[in-house]
């Protein structure tokens, strides 16, 4: 009976997991996780969890103010319009011509 209702649990518990992390990391600094990342990407910020950095670049600064700056734009705007606007720029522009990317290819240079 109760296995029944075990994938309605799961993502149940998910929502407020991630409900509950955005709560605490939206107030906090990034946490940075070292790990190999799939395709071209050096590293990339996923609000609320933290940015996924690849272990050769884990010191480099621009690339760490740059992903800094994603997490302000998470912090300022919250974790749903954050994503929302990131992939509504990402469909009417190219990556590097996305403002929100603009922003940070700027603060990488601060
Ligand atoms: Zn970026």
């Amino acid at each position: 009976m109760v296995l029944r209702f075990l994938p309605v649990i799961v993502i149940v518990g998910l929502i407020l997991y991630v409900i509950l992390l955005n709560k605490s990391a939206q107030k906090k600094e990034p946490k940075f996780i070292t790990m190999p990342l799939p395709g071209d990407r050096k590293a990339v910020a996923m609000p609320p969890f933290g940015v996924y950095i690849e272990k050769d670049v884990e010191n480099d600064e621009k690339i760490i103010k740059h992903e800094k700056c994603h997490w302000r734009q998470y912090q300022d705007k919250g974790l749903i319009d954050y994503y929302k606007e990131y992939f509504k720029l990402n469909s009417q522009y190219d990556y590097q011509d996305n403002p929100m990317e603009q922003e940070c290819f700027l603060a990488e240079m601060a």
